[in-house]
């Protein structure tokens, strides 16, 4: 028993009263105990090893009695919880703090209440050299104490340091251990390509919260769970490069587009998400939906596309808006000949352009709309 560390030691004292009673009562046991704890500051003279060992490894406050709640204060060799806490002695005399251990918190120096009174009697009560010696012996207790204490809060933090690490390094071997299974199993290939990617997978953490040993219980109820993420990942990862593959592709068919059109003074382009538009190209088209050409493949129907644009440029632009400008000056008859004069024309972009607030209807016209001032103040005229 006494190689067991002091946690289990306070489990092992639940068992029974019995047991308990000559647990709890064995000094030499505890003290034996704490003497195994790596790095762990000696136990004081004063305290017992019991006591000790309920400061640094208990978990509950001292006064309440509450559980899991609370931190050690280790100058004041208590632990007690946020309210406990508050109902410490805060007011200290400044002349008195080298004579009691002390805490700060919550900007307030406290400490603990009948300790304090103790002191403030002996103070009062001593008068000439036992007084003198007595606030000597009582500073050195304070060093003392408080050296003490830092050394604890020192142990403390390697301590918590060290379980941090060594939990990383479980889950690390937890982890390794998963992988390894599964290319055992056949799905090396995946693993290879996510096996980092799917350890931050909520399935798999399932197995990092699992106990060290992975039961084959354990492993058949889960493993497939992972199989199915391992899957997931890869087929993302196909979408994703599909869909890069196609931003590449469109973006060199914009610079095709852009390059067939840089002679004319076009109001738009043909766009690309645009059915209507892309029925012009087909052999665009058929090169954008083909996922295993390449943006260098696309570059080779320039010339076609040059030719075909042409075309796109009569139907989609020009057309539509003569028909228009003709309804509007011969009585709703599309065919008509257009002769009117250049004013007239400028009435019909004008009208068209201010009746329509759809945005869809301006890009109809087959040039921008760069109409002089004084023209226009003409049309405003005669309008
Ligand atoms: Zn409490």
């Amino acid at each position: 028993m006494p190689r067991l560390p002091p946690e289990s030691l306070a489990k092992w004292a639940r068992v029974n009263r019995a047991f308990r009673d000559t647990v709890l009562h064995n000094e030499s046991l505890w003290r034996n105990v704490l003497a195994l704890v790596p790095g762990l500051p000696a136990c004081p003279q004063e305290l017992k090893p019991i006591d000790y060992a309920r400061l640094i490894f208990g978990h509950w406050c001292f006064q309440c009695k509450k559980s899991r709640v609370g931190v050690s204060i280790f100058e004041l060799r208590v632990r007690l919880c946020d309210d406990c806490q508050l109902n410490l002695e805060t007011g200290v005399l400044q002349e008195h703090i080298p004579f009691i251990p002390s805490v700060i918190r919550r900007y307030a120096r406290r400490v603990v209440r009948k300790d304090y009174i103790a002191l403030k009697t002996q103070l009062e009560t001593l008068h000439g050299r036992p007084l003198d010696d007595f606030k000597a012996e009582q500073r050195e207790r304070t060093s003392k104490v408080i050296e003490h204490a830092n050394a604890l809060y020192a142990w403390k933090r390697e301590e918590a340091a060290r379980c941090k690490l060594e939990r990383i390094k479980l889950r690390d071997d937890k982890a390794m251990t998963v992988l390894k299974t599964l290319t055992a199993e056949g799905y090396g290939d995946l693993v290879t390509q996510f096996g980092d990617k799917v350890k931050k997978e909520p399935e798999f953490k399932i197995f990092l919260k699992a106990s060290s040993t992975l039961t084959t219980k354990f492993w058949t109820a889960n493993s497939p769970t992972i199989v199915k993420a391992l899957e997931r990942l890869r087929s993302e990862h196909i979408a994703r490069s599909v869909a890069k593959a196609r931003e590449e592709r469109d973006e060199a068919a914009e610079l095709v587009l852009r390059r067939a059109a840089a002679l004319c003074d076009l109001v738009r382009l043909p766009n690309l998400r645009n059915s209507a538009d892309m029925a012009f190209f087909p052999d665009l088209s058929a090169l954008l939906a083909d996922a295993t050409k390449s943006p260098s493949d696309v570059a080779t129907v320039q010339n076609v596309v040059e030719l075909q644009l042409w075309r796109w440029r009569w139907e989609v632009l020009d057309r539509p808006f003569w028909e228009a400008a003709s309804r509007d000056v011969h009585d709703g008859n599309p065919q008509g000949p257009i002769n009117g004069s250049s004013l007239a024309l400028a009435m019909v972009v004008f009208r068209n352009t201010s009746s329509s607030t759809s945005s869809e209807f301006r890009p109809h016209y087959p040039f921008p709309l760069q109409v002089h001032p004084l023209q226009l103040a003409n049309v405003y005229d005669v309008v």
